[in-house]
């Protein structure tokens, strides 16, 4: 006495499985691995695009932490650079990795283009226009405001080669983490 049941999307279709989410029953045909089971194609819908819905606080609180991890992380790499451009397109991958986990773990699962775009502004700043260097510069007293130490870190050239290569290593590096 065994009742048999047939696919939500494909009547014709005898199965056993049903969606983690909403329980109607999917066939091979239809369903789609979750990261716990299998669930609908509504269902593997809606939640892809909650994980790719963005708001504004999600801006603030990501860009907060990626931003903080990223100047400390940038600032390490400036540093640590003159010590090669094998060492220095190592820690610019490590300076993008760092800024997407901060990013992720401040807001949690986010992907899509929206915020890989977002991640990409903020590594970028953070080896191009690191503002500990720059403050650095201008404390200094050589350089008497932001625009001519933003200037200084453009100019900064030991290696404009090795520079603009760990600038798409650790924008790649963060960007990849949010691709779908
Ligand atoms: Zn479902
Ligand atoms: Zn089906």
């Amino acid at each position: 006495m065994s009742e048999e049941t047939f696919c939500h999307f494909h009547p014709d279709t005898p199965t056993r499985l049903s969606c983690v989410s909403c329980e109607k029953s999917i066939c091979p045909k239809c369903m789609v691995q979750a990261a716990v089971g299998f669930k609908c194609p509504e269902c593997a819908k809606a939640n892809k695009s909650h994980i790719e819905e963005i708001t504004p606080r999600h801006l603030l609180i990501g860009g907060l932490a990626g931003f903080i991890i990223g100047t400390g992380a940038g600032y390490i790499w400036y540093q640590l650079s003159v010590y090669g451009a094998l060492i220095s397109l190592a820690i610019a991958y490590a300076v993008g990795f760092c800024v997407s986990k901060a990013i992720s773990r401040s807001i949690g699962s986010k992907i899509g283009l929206k915020i890989q775009v977002f991640a990409g502004i903020i590594t970028f700043i953070s080896i191009a226009y690191n503002p500990i260097v720059i403050a650095s510069f201008m404390t200094q007293g050589v350089f008497s405001s932001l625009l001519s130490g933003i200037m200084a870190m453009s100019l900064w050239c030991t290696g404009c080669i090795i520079k603009i290569l760990a600038i798409v290593i650790a924008v790649w590096a963060s960007v990849r983490h949010f691709r779908i």
